[in-house]
């Protein structure tokens, strides 16, 4: 299992989706491409795995950047930083 966090891909996005929003999946789950509750399509930010298993497999930033995903770290609600990849320096506060 592990959380993935979701942003709206771009718009304003719904109540649900405007700040990001976590979602828990079961191994095996496809990753959400649209907002369950608006449609918006979402942007998906790899959140801290919930379960590491076995110890040995880290995810490293610049592993992330070269598979295409863009992490962001929060920097208080509804904002987050940019830590690695091609989206946005800055996403929510505005
Ligand atoms: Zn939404």
């Amino acid at each position: 299992m592990s959380i993935h966090e979701y942003f709206p891909a771009e718009g304003r996005g719904c109540a649900l989706c405007c700040y990001g929003f976590e979602r828990l999946h079961q191994a095996g789950e496809a990753p959400l491409t649209h907002c369950p509750a608006c449609g918006a399509a979402l942007r998906r930010a790899l959140g801290t795995p919930a379960i590491i298993e076995g110890g040995g497999h880290r995810l490293r930033e610049s592993h992330l950047a070269r598979h295409g995903y863009t992490q962001y770290r929060r920097l208080e609600r509804g904002r987050y930083e940019k830590t690695a990849g091609d989206g946005p320096d800055t996403i929510g506060g505005d």
